[in-house]
């Protein structure tokens, strides 16, 4: 445990854009909250920043070159941090023992490993990185509940259900009258964009969402709403609900960040403006709260709030993820790496933006769908999606008449 009151935590991938906003708001609470480590991908210059501010143990970095660099950064600013590289470096501060609570915050399937490290070493485990939930399902709640770690979800809408699910129920299991999820998303900057035109959408438009500060990768699954159908999943294996007790909303201003129903026809709803500060700051300092820094919702200024049904035409990700969670399996597996490789390719100018729908279809009608038993077994069907995906890809970029050449 951490010295004294003050709780340790661990931020997995600090320089995104969720691990700046969880250094901002831990910087409102110096009394309660004492940063032990800070891991990123590349942004060396902006992590040296943050050990500066923060002054970790630890600071973790993919690659022992950009360690190297790191180091010389900090040796005037944050001396006593100690740099360390790849995948161990970080499973390592994931698990240490002055670490209370690990934020994982990495993109994609590259969380998977240190985010494990966190929930086999027993942590407070404030969950992110929706994409390891996705490729791992039932693996992933198994080893919560094995190794006594304690899950609270920080995507806005998870964080919103747990918020609006009664306080006895535990994660992973659907109960107490409860009969519905209603899962809310904008629709992205695309939802009233003529559908005949989609095809020409830029990476640039993609990754401009209306509401919402993120990545690049979950701006395009925002546009898409894959990033739903990836919460949609992640829903069902946090909440334990059937595909059939979730069902998505539109609703274009994300004030409501979900809702549940309950049997005697009551709906709860969490609200508040879109600033990830407050669910990273609800899940911080769960049960207890915190401040945050986010502004209070001004109901007059919002006004209106609009509720509409997805449609699948537009959003064939979302129908694509809905069917294989319905599939089962490691279905979602492969959903998910391919789409990670298709949203690449896409921000690297490759393929089209509808292409990336194709891209995982095809993947998904190729890679055989098989039960998830082990991690060896999806990090297997990981790999192999991901060459069919990029081979389908570069089908595509070298058929005549392709406009991605
Ligand atoms: P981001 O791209 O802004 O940041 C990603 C972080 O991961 C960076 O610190 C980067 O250095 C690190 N990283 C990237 N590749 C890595 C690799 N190969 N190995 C180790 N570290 C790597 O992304 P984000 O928007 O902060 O999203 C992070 C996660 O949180 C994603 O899983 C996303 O789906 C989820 N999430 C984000 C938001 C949001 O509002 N941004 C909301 C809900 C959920
Ligand atoms: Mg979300």
């Amino acid at each position: 445990m951490g010295d004294g009151c003050q709780q340790g935590v661990t931020v997995l991938g600090a320089t995104g854009s969720i691990g700046r906003s969880t250094l901002d708001v831990i910087s409102r609470h110096p009394d309660k909250y004492r940063v032990v480590a800070l891991t990123a991908h590349k942004q060396i210059n902006l992590l040296a920043e943050q050990c500066g501010e923060f002054h970790p143990e630890f600071a973790v970095v993919t690659e022992a070159d950009s360690a190297e660099k790191l180091s010389g950064l900090l040796s005037e600013i944050s001396p006593e941090t100690e740099v360390l590289s790849g995948i161990e470096g970080m499973e390592r501060v994931a698990s240490e023992s002055s670490v209370d609570q690990v934020m994982a915050a990495i993109v994609g399937a590259a969380g998977l490993h240190p985010t494990m490290a966190a929930v086999r070493a027993g942590k407070r485990v404030l969950l992110a990185n929706k994409e390891s939930m996705v490729m791992t399902g039932h693996l992933f709640m198994d080893e919560v509940e094995a190794c006594g770690a304690q899950l609270l979800p920080i995507d806005s809408e998870h964080n919103a259900i747990f918020q609006c699910l009664p306080q006895d129920a535990a994660l992973g299991k659907f109960s107490h009258g409860v009969e519905k999820i209603l899962l809310t998303g904008s629709g992205g900057p695309f939802r009233n964009r003529a559908t005949d035109t989609l095809s020409t959408v830029t990476p640039e438009e993609a990754i401009a969402h209306p509401n919402w500060s993120m990545g690049k990768k979950i701006s395009v699954d925002s546009a898409t709403m894959m990033n739903k159908g990836l919460e949609f999943i992640e829903a069902c294996w946090l909440f334990g609900a059937t595909p059939d007790q979730i069902q998505v909303v539109i609703h274009p201003e994300s004030i409501i960040h979900s809702m549940v129903q309950y049997s005697d026809g009551s709906v709860l709803a969490q609200m508040g403006n879109p600033d990830m500060r407050t669910p990273i700051a609800h899940a911080l300092g769960w049960p207890q709260r915190v401040g945050s820094g986010v502004e209070h919702l001004d109901l007059f200024e919002v006004a209106e709030l609009n509720f509409e049904k997805p449609d699948f035409g537009r959003y064939p990700c979302l129908r694509l993820s809905i069917d294989a969670m319905r599939r089962g399996g490691s279905a979602t597996t492969v959903l998910n790496a391919s789409n990670e490789i298709a949203v690449e390719a896409f921000l690297n100018g490759q393929i089209g933006y509808m292409e990336i729908a194709d891209v995982i279809e095809e993947t998904l009608s190729m890679v055989a769908v098989e039960e998830v038993t082990d991690l060896d077994l999806v990090l297997a069907k990981d790999s192999e999606s991901r060459t069919v995906a990029t081979a389908q890809i570069d089908k595509r970029r070298s058929l005549p008449g392709s406009r991605m050449q």
